[in-house]
């Protein structure tokens, strides 16, 4: 399996946003901060295009929809659209670019439902749409709070083929210091890690390429990479504990295995870094 790492589009975060200040009230700061347009950074939207010798191209998440800049509410809600700045690109030309046309994606994996992973979904309409159960849940239900602002219901029903895994069920197995894995197609090359508290279904995904290389995207787990170095919440969790927990389990996963390539969510530092394709 080959992987490429697509930058979907930014989304304007501010720091304290990502990282919150330590303290009860760190959240709120960091609300206040995006809320006010402070220390915001333009931070990567990724889209993972995974090239499976025998299930063909897969995603990882879907970036934006076509029409995100001109009618930003539709597909990512009051909350999202409006919290923050966008910069959708076109990942329909991001996946011409390497061979690939969206109505030849048989699977999308979601880390997550939130807006800014799930707003570009209709595109993959052909395709089987993997979530946690939990997450489905989640997504199913909606709301307007902190917590729960972030799924746009309506795009989320819509959603035609839905594959709905348990994570933490019975097929579940425990991988070194995560309790919780679904190793997705029975080979090794893509194993959902469940990874909860910033949403209740969250997975990071652990990818094995062809040469036996290592990728972990940790998506909204940690957002910046210093989270898995040093766990710090964020602003967006259902659980802090929870969330802060997984944090680490990701730095444990990192320190046991350090050739192992561990991807921040929205981590603009990092990004650059990163190589257009892991073979
Ligand atoms: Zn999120």
């Amino acid at each position: 399996m080959r992987v490429r790492p697509l930058l979907a589009g930014e989304i304007r975060i501010s720091e304290h946003f990502a990282r919150c200040p330590d303290g009860a009230l760190g959240p709120w700061r960091g609300l206040l901060s995006q809320v006010l347009r402070r220390d915001l950074r333009w931070s990567p939207v990724p889209v993972y295009l995974l090239e499976h010798p025998r299930e063909g191209p897969i995603v990882i998440d879907t970036g934006y929809a076509a029409d995100a800049a001109s009618d930003p509410a539709r597909t990512l809600g009051p909350a999202t659209g409006l919290l923050f700045q966008h910069r959708p690109y076109d990942l329909d030309v991001l996946l011409e670019r390497a061979g690939v046309r969206a109505a030849d994606v048989g699977l999308v994996v979601m880390t997550h439902l939130h807006s800014d992973h799930a707003s570009g979904i209709e595109r993959f309409a052909h395709a089987e749409v993997v979530a946690d159960a939990r997450e489905w849940r989640a997504a199913d239900r909606g709301g307007s709070g902190l917590s729960t602002g972030g799924y746009v219901t309506k795009l989320i029903r819509a959603i035609p083929r839905r594959r709905v895994v348990e994570v933490d069920g019975p097929r579940s197995r425990p991988l070194g210091p995560f309790a919780h894995t679904l190793d997705l197609l029975g080979d090794g090359s893509i194993t959902l890690l469940s990874t909860p508290g910033h949403t209740p279904g969250h997975c990071s995904i652990l990818l094995r390429t062809g040469s036996g290389r290592e990728l972990l995207v940790a998506a909204d787990a940690a957002d910046h990479a210093a989270q898995i170095r040093r766990p710090a919440p964020t602003v967006a969790m259902t659980d802090r504990s929870a969330f802060l927990a997984s944090q680490v389990t990701l730095g444990q996963y990192a320190a046991l295995h350090p050739d192992t390539l561990m991807i921040p969510g929205h981590d603009p530092g990092f990004w650059p870094f990163l190589d257009e394709v892991y073979a």
